[in-house]
């Protein structure tokens, strides 16, 4: 039976994450339109407990997970959970990757010298990626951005930080650097200039890389099809760890969804713990055991798709969808998909 499996798919990896996402709070000020946070029906008022998520974080690291990532939301709305938590981390030589900020803080000059200050004095060295996009920056003023760069760069080296941007418009976003750029000359920044075969601004001889890319399409509200790009989805790689999105997600009210793909916050049916009543262990346990998980950690969302048309063809492969996780949220927002999903599976393992 095991060769009829091999023939139709290959399961061999088992889900494995290899670190954690921290969600300090949902909370935004931007509530911008490509957002992959469904806003109606996330508690914004919720904040981390940070004392706990420590105590994940010496868990986590026990068990083997070695990175973590900060996210929301927008993190510098709550810049104390990465003061408290940073330091923990730094202490287990746990990776830091880069948390993402519209440069909210920036509102208060005062607070964001504090903030940066505290993040020198436990030794962070992971930067920031700067969001910049029209569809926020008619929120956060540019200037804003700007002020948030200049108070950076007393405590930090520019190069740590990076650019992202997601909106169908380049030229708009090229507009929005060039405001940057005259933003930061104003404060006294004679050195700059954009070099976009480099992809980066480069300020006083750092080098501040930047990307662009278009926005998926959320589920919670439409975006205009001219928005974003379509396409049809054959084969997905591996997408969850250990080949895939290897990290684990954990909400403010630290509930667990099993990875940290934006996509990942559509379907409820990947939450798959709550660490107020189970231990991170028996969670990752659990997930290890769920025959859809693993065919996302070996096949990705086609793979699903494949398991669920193996009988007859439900979901059609022409179809055409913004990303993969479009795909795995249309078939796991379904009980019955599920169901024919587990069937198929559980007859041809059996
Ligand atoms: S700024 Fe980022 S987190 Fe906030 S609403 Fe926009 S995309 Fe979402
Ligand atoms: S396809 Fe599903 S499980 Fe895979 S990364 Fe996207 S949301 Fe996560």
């Amino acid at each position: 039976m095991e060769t009829k499996l091999k023939s139709y798919i290959s399961l061999t990896n088992s889900y494995t994450p290899r670190g954690i996402v921290f969600v300090p709070t949902f909370n935004c000020t931007c509530l911008c339109r490509h957002c992959n946070n469904d806003f109606m029906n996330r508690d914004l008022s919720i904040y981390m407990d940070y004392k706990k998520a420590i105590s994940i974080l010496y868990e986590a690291k026990k068990i083997g997970l070695n990175s973590i990532q900060i996210t929301g939301g927008e993190i510098t709305m709550y810049p104390e959970f990465m003061i408290n938590i940073i330091p923990h981390a730094r202490k287990l030589a746990m990776r830091i990757n880069k948390p993402p900020t519209n440069c909210y803080i920036a509102i208060d000059m005062v607070k964001t010298e504090n903030f940066f200050k505290e993040l020198k004095n436990v030794d962070y060295r992971s930067g920031f990626r700067i969001s910049i996009d029209p569809y926020h920056n008619s929120v956060i003023p540019i200037s804003q951005v700007a002020d948030f760069i200049i108070i950076y760069k007393k405590f930090f080296k520019l190069s740590t930080l990076t650019i992202g941007s997601c909106y169908y418009d380049r030229e708009e976003i090229f507009k929005l650097y060039d405001k940057l750029i005259n933003h930061l000359k104003q404060s006294g920044i004679k050195d700059i200039y954009i070099n976009k075969e480099k992809k980066s601004i480069f300020i006083e001889g750092y080098k501040i890389k930047y990307g662009i890319w278009k926005p998926t399409r959320p589920s919670w509200q439409e975006l205009k099809d001219f928005e974003v790009e379509v396409k049809i989805i054959e084969k997905t790689p591996a997408c969850l760890g250990p080949h895939g999105v290897g990290y684990l997600w954990i909400e403010p009210d630290f509930k667990v969804r099993i990875c940290s793909c934006n996509g990942n916050c559509f379907p409820d049916y990947l939450i798959i713990g709550d660490l107020n009543k189970e231990s991170l262990i028996k969670i990752i346990e659990k997930a290890r055991n769920n025959k859809i998980f693993k065919v996302l950690a070996n096949e990705g969302a086609a793979g699903l798709r494949k398991i669920l048309n193996m009988k007859t063809r439900i979901l059609n492969e022409e179809k055409k969808y913004t990303f993969m996780c479009e795909l795995c949220n249309e078939i796991l927002t379904n009980n019955e998909y599920i169901k024919i999903i587990e069937t198929n599976l559980n007859n041809i393992m059996m």
